[in-house]
């Protein structure tokens, strides 16, 4: 994580993506302006980067020049007016291709190439490095695009804030942490599935129950779940990248959650690693771990009487519960130290009314 003056960002794009996209947009670039002695005009300052790269792969006959669009209160009128400033070369009856190192809402490219196609050009050409999609509002086509990023605040690779970030190789993001991320933790039969899916309307938050996936795949029997199934079956642990690769593909499919529940995951160190690494690359973190703490006799006694309605084959069996409950312990109370570590630890008493243990769940969620 890095700050620059007020506000802390966190690695977006690696060079090499970056990087990668600029050799894909410059052989089309290439492969399309053979022959026709093109003007690259570099908009600055966030593209000088861009272009100097492009220009390192670009094969061809080829000219480049820099603008910069200022706006500046009209005298006459209170609206503002742009204006290109830096353009020296006759451009009339060339091939322009602006290269820009964003586009957004699409305004700074709409004015540009109503400048260009004023002074005569035969072509214009925009290539821009990234693309909002989700600020677009325009109709233009853009040519050329290295890469299509989401709607967040980015800084590197020549774009800035406030002046800063513009040297930075690589692209970050703004760190927004409005989201609320609980691992609801606690052993088989502790009460998570009831307690999320009270505190998901509570709190608007998207619930992942890892086992639920599992299950879900099981029963329509897709290749995970039949992978799944012979180690849920005996109440082992499904394998870590089996897992982290299922839960990733979980919290893609909500990308404008306010946060999520995840109940049964991580389980492991490795889970949680990737855990965080899964939310750092959306700004955020785990928020807190809150565990349910239930003896292993009530647990018991709990899981054999669910099992005669839920249909759980590894809750009709005392043994398998109790393989799940030191499973449990074994593995993953580890978690409990890992979050400890991070004061980010809550033990709840378990044992109760549901509403009580709601409400003891809520007082703490309440101080996050
Ligand atoms: P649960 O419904 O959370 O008790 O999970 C039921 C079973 O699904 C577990 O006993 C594991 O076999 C498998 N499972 C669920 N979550 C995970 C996880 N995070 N890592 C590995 N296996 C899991």
């Amino acid at each position: 994580m890095i700050t620059l003056h007020d506000l802390k960002f966190i690695p977006f794009i690696a060079e090499d993506k970056i990087s990668a996209a600029i050799d894909e947009l410059s052989s089309n670039l290439t492969k399309d302006l053979s022959d026709s002695n093109p003007i690259f005009i570099g908009v600055l300052n966030g593209a000088f980067m861009f272009v100097s790269e492009v220009m390192k792969r670009f094969h061809h006959e080829c000219e480049v020049s820099f603008v910069k669009l200022a706006s500046y209160d009209g005298t006459e009128t209170t609206s503002n007016v742009t204006k290109l400033i830096g353009l020296q070369e006759d451009v009339s009856g060339r091939t322009v291709v602006i290269l820009e190192d964003i586009v957004d809402t699409g305004n700074t490219i709409e004015e540009l190439i109503t400048i260009f196609k004023d002074k005569g050009c035969s072509e214009v050409k925009i290539a821009t490095l990234f693309f909002k999609p989700e600020a677009y509002t325009k109709d233009i086509k853009l040519d050329y695009i290295g890469m299509k990023i989401p709607n967040r605040f980015i800084v590197g690779y020549g774009l800035d804030y406030n002046g800063l970030g513009r040297n930075l190789t690589e692209v970050y993001q703004l760190k927004q942490d409005n989201m609320t991320n609980l691992v609801l933790f606690g052993p088989p039969g502790a009460g998570k599935g009831t307690q999320a899916e009270v505190l998901k309307q509570k709190y608007d938050l998207v619930h992942i129950s890892t086992g639920d996936v599992f299950r879900y795949n099981i029963k329509n029997a897709t290749e995970l779940g039949t992978l799944a199934k012979s180690y849920i079956d005996k109440g082992q642990l499904v394998p870590d990248e089996v897992t982290i690769n299922m839960l990733n593909a979980e919290v893609d499919k909500n990308p404008e959650a306010k946060g999520f529940i995840f109940d049964g995951f991580p389980r492991t160190e490795a889970q949680a690693d990737s855990l965080a690494e899964l939310l750092s690359s959306k700004g955020s973190t785990v928020s807190a771990m809150v565990a349910l703490e239930v003896d292993d006799e009530v647990l018991v006694q709990r899981l054999l009487e669910r099992g005669k309605t839920s249909g759980r084959p590894d809750d009709a069996d005392e043994g398998v519960i109790r393989n799940r409950i030191k499973v449990y312990y074994d593995e993953t109370a580890i978690l409990k130290n890992y979050y400890q570590k991070q004061d980010k630890y809550y033990g709840v008493d378990g044992v109760g009314d549901i509403s009580e243990i709601t409400e003891r769940l809520s007082s703490v969620i309440d101080t996050l």
